[in-house]
């Protein structure tokens, strides 16, 4: 083979590939107008943002979160920017029985469902793992059992719609990251269940997607609270997360990435190069700022 094919052929297969993933279709807001749409999680940060936004391009949401107070403000909002419709009920994800309720609401209140967002995080805490089994299994139960329970729950739902399941999901659900390893575990078990429950549906043939969300530090209140002063990067907004996170969900994608460059490209590195890719997530933090250090 000359120099010039071997220059040549990498160099077609880049065009090729630009080609494919730029011809690739536009989000366009009116696919998701008059859509039902579950958002949990949707009383605060980016679940709350998400509901703003399908309010705005015209949705029918129900929202859930266990502050009644604040799911019913958001509501009102989304009522007012333009939804559909908009309700909320209120509950703790601890209870499987209350995760499948919501999902039969979405039957009784909408008739049906297109979209099922799962967002939802338990409280855990930011620092050396402590040792606390119970936990674990507590955080596991609110950010992983549940989101199976309403997942099993939607199916029918969902299969009928041709309709979509995103999945919220973090960095620390795809690498190791220190401090958080109860909420880490939960992450990884959500890519574990969702990636293969894909493959399964490939092979069935069943047209429900998954869209697992890989998100990095976001500028919601809560976890502003918890990891701002200790990490060295600073938070995305959530509002362009909430509609990044839509716009991957309504295009069907497999997998989102936000921000693309610090979650995508460091990822580049984990099959190959784990340990730099370890020692970059660790130099991310300021350890003389963590609390017990
Ligand atoms: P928030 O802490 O702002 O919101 C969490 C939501 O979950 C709230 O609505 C809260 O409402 C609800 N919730 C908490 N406990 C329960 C429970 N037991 N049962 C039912 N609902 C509950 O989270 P963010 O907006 O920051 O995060 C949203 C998603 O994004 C999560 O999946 C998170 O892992 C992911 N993510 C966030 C990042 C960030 O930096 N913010 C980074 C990477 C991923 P209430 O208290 O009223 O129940």
């Amino acid at each position: 083979m000359s120099r010039l094919q071997k220059i040549l052929i990498p160099f077609l297969g880049l065009v090729l590939a630009f080609w494919f993933y730029s011809a690739r279709e536009n989000f366009k807001p009116e696919m998701l107008k008059g859509k039902r749409v579950i958002v949990t999680g949707a009383s605060t940060g980016i679940g709350e943002q998400m509901a703003y936004h399908l309010a705005r391009m015209g949705s029918h949401i129900l929202i859930t979160a266990r502050t009644e107070a604040r799911l019913q403000k958001v509501v009102e909002r989304c009522l007012v920017l333009g939804a559909a419709s908009a309700r909320y009920i209120s509950g703790t994800m601890e209870d499987m029985a209350f995760a499948e309720h919501v999902v039969k609401e979405a039957q009784t209140l909408l008739g049906g469902l297109d979209m099922l967002i799962l967002n939802h995080i338990g409280t855990s805490y930011f620092g050396y793992f402590n040792g606390d089994v119970g936990h674990v299994r507590k955080l596991l139960e609110i950010n992983f059992l549940s989101y199976v329970a309403m997942t099993v729950s939607a199916l029918p739902m969902l299969k009928e719609s041709e309709g979509s399941i995103v999945v919220v999901s973090s960095m620390a659900g795809k690498v190791g990251f220190p401090f958080t390893v109860p909420y880490s575990a939960t992450k990884f078990a959500l890519d574990g269940f969702f990636s293969s429950l894909r493959q399964e549906f490939t092979i069935q043939n069943i047209n429900v997607s998954i869209t697992l969300c890989i998100l990095s530090f976001i500028d919601t209140e809560n976890a502003v609270r918890a990891a701002a002063e200790l990490l060295l990067v600073p938070p995305a907004p959530r509002e362009e997360c909430a509609l990044e996170i839509l716009k991957g969900a309504a295009l069907r994608r497999r997998e989102l990435y936000y921000r693309y460059g610090p979650t995508r490209l460091p990822l580049l590195l984990r099959d190959w190069a784990a340990e730099l890719l370890d020692y970059l997530v660790r130099s991310r933090y300021r350890l003389d700022r963590l609390r017990g250090s």
